[in-house]
C-alpha cells in the first residue's frame, strides 16, 4: 500500500515560507508529479514526505498511520536523488544491495534480491562496475535500483532526469512509465520540466510560492487551468493572456444576450455560457487556438515573425498592443508583415480574475 496524505503541510525557513499550508492526497498506485518553478517549494514539499526536512505545521499519513514524526528510516517509502547519491567505491550490485544489508538481512536475500532488480532494470551485466564506469542514464538506472530493492510503499523522485541530455530523457521518461506500470507502486515525482509532467503523471499538483495551484490529470491542469499561473506555467509557448472587458450585447443571429470580451482590436464571441457581464477580466487564449484566416475572425493583427518548428509553425502576431502567438502545423501560410484575421476556437476561451487570478469560467 502506498496511500499519502498531506495535510496542511507547511515549512518555514527563517521568513521564507518554503511550503504553505499543502493539502493533498496521494492514492495507491498513483504518479503524481509535483510541478512548479524554481524556488516553488516541490522538493521540500518532498523531503518533507521522506522525513528529511521536518515540518513547521501540519501532518503526514501513510496508509492512514501518522508518520509526521517518524524518522525517515521507518517511513516505508524510498527516495531517488537528483544526484543519484551512490557510493562511488561500491560496485553496482553493492550500491543496489546496500538497504538491504543495513537491514542487515541474509547474503543469499540480498544476492537473490539484487539479481532480481538487476534484470527489471537491464543492470545484470553491470553488477561489477563502478559508478565512475557508467553512463548517466546507467547511474540513475542503479539509484532507481537501490530504491526498488528496499521494495517501498511508495517511491519518491527529486528531478530524476535532470542530469541526463535530452534524448536519454525522453527515452528514460518512457522506461519510467513502465517501470511504474509494472510495479503498481505510488510514485511521487518532482520536476519543474512541464514535458515529463505532463507525460508521465497521472494527476500533476501544481505549486506556486510554497501554495498549491491545482491539482488535476494533465487533461485537467492544461484545459482547464484553475489560475493564471497555472495557465502561463502549461504550454510551450504559453497561453496568450491579456486584458479584456466582457460585455453583453444583443445578438443580431441568436436575439438573445451574448457575452464578449473586448479589447483594442479585438471582440472574442464566449457565448452564452458564465455570468459575468460588465467586469474586467485577463483573457486567455492558447497558441493552438487561434486559427489564422478563417471566417470570422474575432480580431486583426500583423504577423511580425515566423518560427519554424519542423512539424510546427509559431507565429508571432500583434494585435493591437496585445502580442499573441498563434501555433499550427507547418506551413500556416503566412509571411512576416501579414495583415491577418484570427478566429478563435469556440469553447476554448478562458476568462480570470484581473487580481485573483482565479478562473472565472
Ligand atoms: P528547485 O526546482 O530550484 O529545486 P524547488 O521548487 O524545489 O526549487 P525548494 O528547494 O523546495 O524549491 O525551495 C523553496 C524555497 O525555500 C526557496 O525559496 C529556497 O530558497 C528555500 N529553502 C529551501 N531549503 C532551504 C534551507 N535549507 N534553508 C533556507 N531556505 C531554504
Amino acid at each position: 500500500m502506498g496511500d499519502i496524505q498531506i495535510r496542511g503541510a507547511t515549512k518555514r525557513f527563517g521568513a521564507v515560507t518554503a511550503v504553505d499550508g499543502v493539502s493533498l492526497d496521494v492514492a495507491d498506485g498513483e504518479f503524481l508529479v509535483l510541478l512548479g518553478p524554481s524556488g516553488c517549494g516541490k522538493s521540500t514539499l518532498l523531503r518533507a514526505i521522506a522525513g528529511l526536512t521536518p515540518l513547521t505545521a501540519g501532518a503526514l499519513e501513510l496508509d492512514g498511520r501518522d508518520i509526521t514524526h517518524t524518522p525517515p528510516r521507518e517511513r516505508d517509502l524510498a527516495m531517488v536523488f537528483q544526484s543519484y547519491a551512490l557510493y562511488p567505491h561500491l560496485s553496482v550490485e553493492r550500491n543496489i544491495g546496500f538497504p538491504l544489508r543495513a537491514r542487515r538481512q541474509s547474503r543469499h536475500d540480498i544476492r537473490r534480491k539484487v539479481a532480481e532488480v538487476a534484470g527489471t532494470l537491464e543492470l545484470s551485466e553491470l553488477l561489477q562496475r563502478r559508478p565512475r564506469e557508467l553512463s548517466g542514464g546507467q547511474r540513475q538506472r542503479v539509484a532507481l535500483g537501490r530504491a526498488l530493492v528496499r521494495d517501498p510503499g511508495a517511491f519518491l523522485l527529486d528531478e530524476p532526469l535532470s542530469n541526463l541530455d535530452a534524448k536519454l530523457r525522453a527515452s528514460t521518461r518512457y522506461e519510467l512509465v513502465e517501470l511504474h506500470r509494472r510495479l503498481r507502486a505510488t510514485f511521487v515525482y518532482v520536476t519543474h520540466d512541464q514535458v515529463e509532467a505532463m507525460t508521465m503523471a497521472t494527476r500533476i499538483a501544481i505549486l506556486n510560492q510554497g501554495r498549491l495551484e491545482q491539482v488535476g490529470t494533465p487533461e485537467e491542469v492544461y484545459d482547464e487551468p484553475a489560475s493564471e499561473f497555472v495557465a502561463g506555467f502549461l504550454g510551450s509557448p504559453p497561453m496568450n493572456l491579456f486584458p479584456a472587458t466582457i460585455v453583453s450585447r444583443v445578438s443580431r443571429v441568436s436575439r438573445g444576450g451574448e457575452l464578449v470580451a473586448l479589447a483594442p482590436g479585438m471582440e472574442v464571441p464566449l457565448g452564452r455560457r458564465g455570468e459575468v457581464p460588465d467586469t474586467d477580466v485577463v483573457l486567455g487564449i492558447r497558441p493552438e487556438h487561434l486559427r489564422p484566416n478563417r471566417p470570422h475572425p474575432a480580431m486583426s493583427g500583423t504577423v511580425r515573425l515566423l518560427e519554424n518548428l519542423g512539424g510546427e509553425e509559431i507565429a508571432h502576431c500583434a494585435v493591437g498592443e496585445v502580442r499573441l502567438c498563434v501555433r499550427g502545423p507547418r506551413p500556416l501560410g503566412l509571411a512576416a508583415g501579414d495583415e491577418i484575421g484570427l478566429a478563435v476556437e469556440p469553447g476554448h476561451v478562458h476568462v480570470f480574475h484581473p487580481e485573483t487570478g482565479r478562473r472565472l469560467r
